[in-house]
């Protein structure tokens, strides 16, 4: 599984559709500082979920929107399509080339398609579980980031490994299922309650 294309329009500095494509091997972005290469990365993390505005170096979610220039108004929504080959079948669709993509309003509205199909941030967030693509993976290394991996926590260290090794999706489900079990015996106490009072 290769990333193939990004399409960012309305996203941060890039007002207008543009699209870059990649090949296999090593693609290097070059620029003068502040051109926009960091927002590519942004643009990458933000398709993969990331909800803080934050850690795409903005106050609020709507920052992401280009916010307009000296030539040009603002525009009132971005938008981030990823297209990655998925010939190996890494990815859990039956198809060859995935598409996914993000869309936020000004509003606030968000949208999220798979191959142009709506979907939740959750099927998303699932789709690259264990993938190593997520955007708390370890395929995205931003500036500082190795440091912070090296002098984080053994327990922070252990969460690259377990992506790495695919369990990652099991350990969530496990989460799930004892939230619903917790969930369950809430309700058969309250029942047993109930029943208690009647009798
Ligand atoms: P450096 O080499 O200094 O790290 P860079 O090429 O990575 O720079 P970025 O940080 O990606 O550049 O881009 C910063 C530019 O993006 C700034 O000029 C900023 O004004 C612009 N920008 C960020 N958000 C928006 C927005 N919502 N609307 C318009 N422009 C934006």
């Amino acid at each position: 599984m290769f990333l193939k294309r990004i399409e960012l329009a309305g996203f941060k500095s890039f007002a207008d559709k543009t699209e870059l494509e990649f090949v296999q091997g090593i693609t290097a972005v070059v620029g003068p500082n502040g051109s926009g290469k960091s927002n590519i990365s942004d643009g990458i993390r933000w398709v993969l979920g990331e909800q803080s505005a934050r850690s795409l170096r903005g106050g609020k979610m709507e920052d992401i929107i280009f916010a307009g220039s000296d030539a040009r108004k603002a525009v009132n929504y971005g938008e981030v399509s990823l297209t990655l080959d998925n010939s190996d079948q890494s990815l859990s669709l039956e198809y060859n080339e995935v598409t996914v993509t993000r869309r936020v309003h000004r509003s606030g509205d968000s949208e999220y398609l798979i191959n142009k199909q709506p979907c939740r941030l959750r099927d998303i967030t699932e789709l690259f579980m264990d993938t190593g693509i997520g955007k708390e993976a370890y395929s995205i290394i931003g500036q500082g980031r190795i440091e912070e991996i090296l002098s984080t926590k053994s327990e922070d260290r252990r969460g690259i490994f377990e992506e790495a090794s695919g369990i990652v999706k099991y350990k969530s489900r496990k989460r799930e299922t004892e939230k619903k079990l917790q969930e369950t015996e809430q309700n058969l106490l309250r029942i047993h309650d109930l029943v208690t009072e009647l009798e």
